[in-house]
């Protein structure tokens, strides 16, 4: 960034276009490579980054955005966060770090968590009181050297140490109200200590991200904001600084940041285009650089770049300089939608992924600065594309639309609970604490080889057919003859609970290549949701009726949630969320009804990211809770009372969602419940829920499996809050990450335990 107005984004992919640190990372953990083929990789990967992020045209480069895991670890490191258990291992610093990210011998890793409200996870630091910080880790004046030799200047990217401190948590032994917070001047201290060292390597800027800052900051967190900038700020020699908040509301924070030192400000105008109005009567922006995220960073759609350069010269008179950025890093899109070769190429043309993001924001910084001539044909395109989308036949369906509009609140509503608990008990005879899984069981490498065969054309439809009728077939012998009440077809035609059900629908296109980084080495293919949804022919039940005419018991149909179908897709922009969510409801709505005309009696809508969606600034969460929760409903509604319908959470900490659970109006919800000991039945409780409810009794991200008598002992737990009618018997999520053994033990033990505490209340 130069005085005038320049073009930057705040961060970039770093898994490599062909995944190649994927490949990397996984050799090396199998001990197929040495660390030093894998460090080989990581610097052609970041050498690579800047070049063609200089290449490409910005005026300032991040550096820096590369990570062997993840950056939130990586701070943990830099400044010697490191707990005892991964030092006392004696392994190198680098399997060190892979020991805190994965897990070593008797060392757990760190825990890890979602990034804000986004589908990418970190590793949650561990401070305590014993925590010492220094520049343990030189990685960042490395790498600045390092892109600097291969002739990039670039600005070294850094957690900010507000936010890194506030995503931590305490250190295990720490007493009783430790709060990580508490350690901010001693870590400021490393932090003065990198940025002069960054500065004497010849650092210009540097760049701290505060995101933590942008979600409802508290009085408390302003003031160490302000303080801990003022702190570094006042340093005589480092390079300039550029705070970024975003994914949120940064407009509280603008204010203490424009009192401080710090040279620039960056503001995520995507989330949450307010933030302007903060910044009118803001006098210490004037001798600022407000650097401006005009281009999402999280979508894949090409931007209105007429928009966003009316958004940007109202922006002109109010600080000292504009430039142009991403809303936040790309780490959360694909590289490159020129390597898409089999999308559709009308929808191919309306989308941006990094790559073209960063020439969206070049255009925008030489637009904004004077320079418009030499990117008329940018905008022009650019302009083209946004106005072909919205006119295009292909995003509107009219059935669709007339359909959506003939909806009344009846629509949303079942009979009260009372009849339908009635009608459901006559229909399905269930035990007292009837015993079922969540859905999914193990995925085999037979099914894996299956699915593929199938996907590259390599077998017809019926031997597929048949193949997946076998595993149906040997996953409800399998229930019955552990004994299980509900039974389920064991989801082997799916590889994802989302992608399946995008891969059916209308609306949705799939990329071949379009990986995002979700941890580590893992990546996800979100589908694109593009355009009006429908479902042209039914999709799950071919195979849960076969699995319920191979059984007397109920088979419970397992369909995914609208909310979490947009949850874990890239959905899109010219339309309210809320009205996507109903076209989604509509399919699954037509899929529900036809399960139960099928004959299936038992129907479950997962929702295990309704949370996941919870906008981080709280006066956002009503009116996505209201939607949400309808949308769900319209999903769920359109059966008769003796159709039990049950969904099915992640998680057993509702917070905020609490009120939205009972308001889903399920008749069965199971949750994750096993590691809170059933406390979370209390918080039920006491917001009224009152309907069917299965605690998982079995943690199955652990491949330990529990003995009947510890399962008895938490069902036992579960009956001192809840009446024995309402209690449901199942582990905590589904099953296909384990192997059978694991699962048969653990499902063994817990038929035996529901059992026995059967046997005890008669
Ligand atoms: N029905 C899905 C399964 O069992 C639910 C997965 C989930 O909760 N994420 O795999
Ligand atoms: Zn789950």
């Amino acid at each position: 960034m130069t005085a005038e107005i320049g073009s930057t984004v705040l961060g970039y992919p770093r898994i490599g276009p062909e995944r190649e640190l994927k490949r990397a990372l996984e050799a090396y953990w199998a001990s197929r490579t040495g660390e030093a083929e894998l460090r080989a990789t990581a610097r052609e990967l970041r050498i690579a980054t800047v070049r063609e992020l200089r290449g490409a045209g910005l005026d300032s480069i991040p550096g820096g955005t590369f990570s062997y895991y993840d950056h939130v670890l990586d701070t943990a490191v830099t400044f010697g966060a490191v707990p005892q258990r991964h030092a006392e291992l004696g392994l190198s610093p680098l399997d060190t770090y892979f020991a805190m990210a994965r897990g070593a011998e008797s060392a757990p890793p760190l825990e890890m968590t979602k990034w804000f409200d986004t589908n990418y996870h970190y590793l949650v630091p561990e401070i305590g009181p014993e925590t010492r910080f220094s520049l343990a880790d030189r990685a960042p004046v490395e790498h600045f050297q390092e892109a600097l030799e291969a002739g990039v200047t670039t600005r070294p990217v850094l957690l900010g140490p507000l936010t890194f401190l506030l995503l931590s948590k305490p250190a295990g032994g720490a007493p009783r109200g430790f709060r990580p917070l508490e350690k901010l001047p001693e870590l400021l201290d490393a932090y003065a200590e990198l940025l002069v060292e960054l500065r004497r390597a010849g650092a210009e800027w540097v760049q701290l991200d505060e995101p933590a800052l942008a979600a409802d900051p508290t009085a408390e967190q302003l003031r160490e904001l302000r303080r801990a900038h003022q702190r570094l700020g006042e340093l005589t020699e480092r390079p300039k600084v550029l705070v970024a908040g975003y994914f949120g509301d940064f407009g509280p924070a603008l204010g203490e940041l424009a009192a401080t030192p710090v040279e620039a400000i960056g503001v995520d105008l995507v989330t949450d285009p307010s933030v302007v109005d903060g910044m009118v009567n803001l006098p210490g922006l004037r001798d600022k650089t407000l650097v401006a995220g005009l281009v999402n960073g999280r979508n894949v759609w090409r931007a209105d770049l007429d928009a966003a350069l009316a958004t940007g010269a109202t922006l002109l008179g109010l600080a000292g300089d504009v430039a142009v950025s991403t809303s936040c890093s790309l780490l959360h899109v694909p590289y490159d939608v020129e390597a898409e070769t089999d999308l559709d190429p009308q929808v191919k043309s309306w989308l941006s992924f990094a790559r073209q993001k960063v020439r969206e924001v070049v255009v925008l910084g030489k637009a904004l600065g004077g320079d418009r001539d030499s990117v008329v044909d940018d905008l022009d395109r650019a302009r083209a594309a946004v106005a072909d989308r919205a006119a295009a036949a292909k995003v509107r369906n009219h059935r669709v639309r007339a359909r959506l509009d003939a909806l009344r609140p009846a629509h949303r509503r079942r009979s009260d609970y009372a009849t339908r608990r009635e009608a459901q008990q006559e229909a399905l005879q269930l035990p007292p604490l009837p015993t079922t899984t969540i859905g999914s069981f193990p995925q085999t490498a037979d099914i894996r080889r299956a699915r593929a065969a199938w996907r590259a054309g390599r077998i017809d439809r019926s031997s597929y057919q048949q193949r997946m009728r076998d595993e149906i077939r040997r996953v409800v012998e399998l229930q019955e003859q552990l004994g299980l009440d509900v039974l389920v077809h064991g989801e082997p035609e799916r590889n994802d609970m989302v992608q399946y059900f995008a891969e059916h629908l209308e609306g949705f296109a799939s990329t071949t290549r379009g990986w995002v980084q979700s941890y580590g080495s893992r990546c996800v293919r979100p589908p694109i949701l593009f355009g009006d949804v429908a479902r042209p022919e039914p999709i799950t039940a071919e195979w849960s009726c076969y699995a319920q005419r191979l059984t007397g018991k109920p088979v419970k149909g397992m369909l995914t949630g609208p909310v979490t179908i947009l949850a874990w897709s890239f959905v899109r922009d010219d339309q309210p969320l809320a009205d996507t969510a109903d076209q989604v409801a509509m399919a699954i709505r037509d899929e529900v009804q036809d399960l139960e005309a099928a004959g299936i009696r038992v129907i479950q809508v997962d929702e295990p990211a309704l949370r996941e969606l919870l906008p981080l600034n709280a006066a956002r969460r009503p009116e996505y809770l209201e939607w949400a929760v309808s949308a769900f409903r319209l999903a769920t509604s359109g059966v008769a009372d003796s159709t039990q319908i049950h969904t099915h959470l992640c998680y057993s900490e509702f917070g905020d969602v609490i009120d939205a659970i009972v308001a889903l109006d399920a008749d069965v919800t199971s949750i994750e419940a096993a590691r809170s000991r059933m406390e979370v039945l209390d918080d039920l409780n006491a917001v009224g829920f009152a309907r069917g409810i299965g605690p998982g009794v079995h943690d199955i991200h652990s491949p330990r499996v529990p003995g009947a008598e510890e399962m008895a002992a938490l069902l036992r737990a579960a009956l001192n809050a809840v009446p024995v009618q309402r209690l449901w018997v199942n582990p905590d999520c589904g099953l296909k990450t384990r192997d059978y053994a694991e699962v048969e033990a653990a499902l063994r033990n817990m038929v035996s335990a529901a059992v026995q505490v059967r046997q005890s209340l008669s």
